[in-house]
């Protein structure tokens, strides 16, 4: 397969995929045609080697594993670690208020997005709603409108004369609200969005008891560039990570290996991670630990397994942008299409040592892959990742690796379709080797 068809089955997985639930969704439809079996967390567990499996917890985060051919303790588990969640809005509970005969929507700003992106795009919802279904149990359904619904209109440039020295800059309560439709003076605005919500279920209003809704570019995925060479698409931070693992693990020689391989998708990394699907909880520790149990591995082995794990944390890493050079440390550009980026912080908020760097480094090279190194300016703040995160939890030794990014956080993300390419190559190695 070419990169821009890897890349363009990117696309398509982010396009349909436009909350963290979408996303398991999709993932699922993808492990179902490699006849991957469903965990119930609430089941006992039997497990076969070679088995392909997957767990997922609050239908946002997930688990993949492959249990290998040989026994945990002369294997450790070899794991890819990325999340599901993008930043941005997120529907409140109370949403929906009239004001001068227009309907608006109230949203929560969700992680760190560059708001002023979300002005003047094609936005929807998506998400998942919570009712009562006809036999008075708590069910949820997905939900995905498909055409431009929302929008966050610009002010005129006549109306904010600095807005190209100032930027755009919103008000988190007073000017977010997102316009849904003209409303008349008997018409009430939460009744309104119920009804709407009733009819993309089909079911009734009055039942609907909850929802996750997220705010979302309606905008496909494209190449762009002279030669292509580039795409862009929402959510690249980090559903491309995601993607990358994915394609890795679902080789039919990956499949096959005597390791046990993991691929482990977390939502709620944008909001710090501590959740109970979250990297900080122990959704991680737990599967591990039942695996173990569930292939009688004793508590010695276990700790045996763990400490001959490997981790490659992914996610996305800040390309160069020549327009502001000023913004990154000289000497640690990192360039898109140049392949995979390691990255290294000695505050470790990256998980990455100079162990675990010279494992990728070599895994790159094994694969023909080549490989750049990523160290933040001194005087800016540097993100974290969940490597640090999981590693310092389970004591597995983690490398932070992302292929390069521009425009981190926007609505509308670009990124190389050979560092796509690249990063599957280098996984697949890891995983096979
Ligand atoms: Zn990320």
């Amino acid at each position: 397969m070419t990169a821009h068809q890897q890349t363009q089955q990117l696309l398509d997985f982010i396009d349909t995929s436009p909350s963290p639930s979408h996303v398991i969704n999709t993932i699922e439809t993808l492990l179902a045609a490699f006849s991957f079996i469903k965990l119930d967390e609430t089941e006992q567990w039997t497990l076969q080697a070679s088995g392909r499996y997957y767990v997922v917890r609050d239908d946002s985060s997930i688990i993949i594993f492959v249990q290998g051919q040989k026994p945990l303790v002369d294997t450790g588990f070899k794991l890819i670690g990325a999340h599901t969640d993008s930043p941005g809005l997120r529907i409140k509970p109370n949403a929906a208020t009239s004001t001068d005969g227009l309907l608006r929507l109230g949203v929560e700003v969700y992680g760190g997005p560059i708001l002023a992106t979300f002005a003047d795009r094609d936005l929807s919802l998506a998400g998942r709603v919570s009712y009562k279904n006809e036999q008075g149990t708590i069910t949820s359904q997905l939900v995905k409108c498909d055409k431009p619904l929302l929008r966050l209109p610009n002010l005129a440039i006549h109306l904010n004369r600095t807005v190209n020295e100032d930027g755009l800059k919103l008000h988190k309560q007073q000017e977010l609200p997102l316009i849904l439709t003209h409303l008349t003076e008997e018409q009430l605005p939460a009744a309104y969005f119920a009804n709407w919500l009733q009819q993309q279920l089909n079911i009734e209003a009055k039942r609907v008891l909850s929802w996750d809704l997220a705010v979302y570019d309606t905008q496909k995925g494209v190449f762009w560039g002279a030669d292509n060479e580039f795409y862009a698409d929402s959510q690249l931070d980090n559903l491309a990570s995601c993607h990358a693992a994915l394609m890795a693990l679902l080789d039919e020689r990956v499949l096959t290996t005597d390791n046990t391989l993991v691929c482990a998708f977390f939502d709620h990394e944008e909001i710090g991670s501590s959740s109970n699907k979250g990297a900080d909880g122990c959704f991680l520790t737990d599967v591990l630990g039942r695996i173990a149990l569930a292939t009688q591995t004793n508590a010695e082995d276990f700790l045996r397994a763990l400490a001959k794990s490997f981790m490659i944390s992914a996610d996305m890493v800040h390309a160069y942008q020549p327009s502001f050079p000023l913004a990154y440390d000289p000497d640690h550009k990192v360039l898109v299409n140049q392949g995979p980026v390691i990255k290294v912080n000695a505050n470790q908020r990256y998980s990455t040592s100079s162990g675990s760097e010279a494992v990728f480094a070599q895994c790159c090279e094994q694969a023909g892959v080549p490989y750049q190194k990523y160290a933040n300016r001194n005087d800016l703040s540097c993100g974290s990742t969940i490597g640090s995160i999981t590693s310092s939890r389970l004591g597995i030794q983690c490398v932070d690796v992302g292929n390069p990014l521009w425009a981190m956080h926007s609505i509308r993300e670009s990124a190389g379709v050979e560092d796509h390419h690249f990063m599957i190559e280098v996984m697949k190695m890891f995983f096979s080797s």
